[in-house]
């Protein structure tokens, strides 16, 4: 069953009359599996008596997205195409601009479904949809376990503030989705795609995208790839994930980052298994779920409700303040854009962090954390610090340009954090250096391993 919780009709049209299909137009849940969105189309089609088609659009000049990105999402949608096969659902790809090729496909609609994304040229896109579109434009929520409305309808201040809302209600919404049966399968619509999404590679070599930055061989993107990954922290990385997550020298993360920002997994269905993992203490799989659901949706909730979420001036008042008044002191260690992004500085430990960003499209937590502090210290202000990281994270990264970026770059910053003691560069904004490395971690074990890459 599908939370009435997660639909949402965005405009007031009734169904189109002459409508031949219920279109689904898939963005942020790029995933057959477990996709609210998805099966509310199947349902809706099975009451019209209807075939369904899913059509994707693939934007050349989507923000920030280069090659490595774009090879990671066709891999995804290689895999969709042939799931939506297997259940009689046509798969229709477009290239170009979103809201023009879903108006044109919804025009032979009876309702068009869409999922639901919060960033702002997402929620843009879906605002035009609903105003231009003439049949139903529902949407459903399918990338989140709490229904973020449900939770806050404000900016919350930090982990502690939101805990409970979500709490209180996130067992409610951690439950299996079933797939529904569609009633009309179709082998074909006769609607013509723009690109093959079968054949990812081919694709990619065609497309007129940012070649700056390579795709990895680390991660494959897809629903089948995510569902590995998550198979395997379930037997290996949860046990102990309370104590040991922040470890960089032995990882016990999930990696699942990449596929939870592409949609490829849906966080309903990791919540589920590592719910009932039983091999691991209540504890670990709290800390995950913490991570997974209160972090993850707090990152959401930030973007949400903060209209400049990618701008320095949208950093706490105090934290600006603080950051302004030590804006002058001595920076012992100053590095260009360039230096930085070819890890040439003094600390090997950063350094390794820069290149498992560079080489693998992804860092460990606690790296991502000492990484972007460093770049703080290190850079002639605090708002060209806060471009270059914002900047390095989305370039480099899978998982970049998501909620999680646009609010992890601001913890350190200071949001959702708390004000520290003071020193010289930082203020009262959180510190990190070093030692602390040191002394926590065997560091050295990360960096050996860093180097241990391919190219
Ligand atoms: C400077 C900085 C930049 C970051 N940039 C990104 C980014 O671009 N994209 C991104 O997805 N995450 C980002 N994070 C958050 C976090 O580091 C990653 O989500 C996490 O490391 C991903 O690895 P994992 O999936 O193996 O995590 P796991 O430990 O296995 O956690 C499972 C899931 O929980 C969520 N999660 C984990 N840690 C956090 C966190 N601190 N805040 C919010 N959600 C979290 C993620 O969705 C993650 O996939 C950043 C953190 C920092 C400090």
């Amino acid at each position: 069953m599908i939370e009435p919780e997660r639909i949402r009709q965005l405009n007031d049209a009734k169904a189109n009359e002459r409508g031949r299909y219920v279109l689904y137009w898939m963005q942020q849940s790029q995933r057959e599996a477990h996709n609210p969105a998805l099966e509310f189309a199947v349902s809706e089609a099975n009451r019209h008596a209807q075939p369904v088609v899913v059509v994707f659009v693939l934007m050349e000049d989507y923000p920030e997205a280069n090659e490595r990105h774009f090879a990671f999402m066709l891999q995804g949608l290689e895999e969709v195409a042939a799931a939506l096969k297997k259940r009689g659902i046509a798969f229709v790809t477009r290239r170009g601009e979103p809201v023009d090729s879903v108006l044109e496909l919804a025009r032979g609609a009876s309702t068009l479904v869409c999922d639901r994304g919060y960033l702002r040229h997402q929620r843009d896109w879906r605002a035009a949809l609903s105003r231009q579109a003439r049949c139903p434009v529902v949407q459903v929520e399918g990338d989140v376990v709490v229904p973020v409305d449900l939770v806050s309808d404000r900016a919350e201040f930090a982990a502690r503030t939101i805990r409970p809302k979500i709490l209180r209600i996130r067992d409610q919404f951690l439950r299996p989705l079933a797939r529904t049966r569609l009633k009309r399968p179709v082998k074909s619509i006769g609607i013509a795609s723009e690109f093959d999404a079968r054949k990812p590679a081919a694709t990619l070599a065609a497309l007129g995208v940012d070649r700056d930055v390579p795709m990895v061989t680390r991660f494959n993107g897809g629903t089948a790839e995510a569902r590995k990954h998550l198979g395997r922290f379930t037997r290996r990385g949860l046990v102990e994930y309370s104590e040991t997550r922040s470890d960089p020298a032995e990882p016990r993360c999930s990696c699942l980052s990449p596929y939870l920002h592409f949609g490829q997994i849906s966080a309903v269905e990791a919540g589920l298994k590592v719910a009932r993992t039983e091999s691991c203490s209540p504890a670990d799989r709290e800390a995950f779920l913490e991570q997974l659901i209160v972090r993850r949706e707090l990152s959401i909730n930030f973007v949400l409700h903060t209209p400049r979420y990618d701008r320095f001036a949208a950093l706490p008042d105090w934290a600006r303040r603080t950051l302004r008044a030590h804006a002058d002191d001595e920076r012992p260690y100053r590095y260009s854009l360039a230096k930085l992004e070819a890890a040439n500085t003094h600390d090997p430990y950063w350094n390794a962090a820069m290149k498992e960003m560079v080489k693998t499209g992804y860092m460990h937590n606690y790296m991502r954390m000492y990484w972007g502090k460093k770049i703080i210290e290190w850079s002639p202000s605090p708002e060209a610090a806060y471009r270059r990281i914002l900047g390095l994270n989305n370039k480099y990264f899978i998982d970049g340009r998501d909620a999680n970026s646009y609010t992890s770059v601001a913890w350190l910053f200071g949001l959702h954090d708390r004000p520290w003691t003071e020193r010289a560069v930082f203020g009262t904004i959180r510190y990190m250096n070093a030692a602390g490395l040191e002394r926590k971690f065997e560091i050295q074990r990360y960096v050996e391993w860093v180097e241990s890459l391919e190219p």
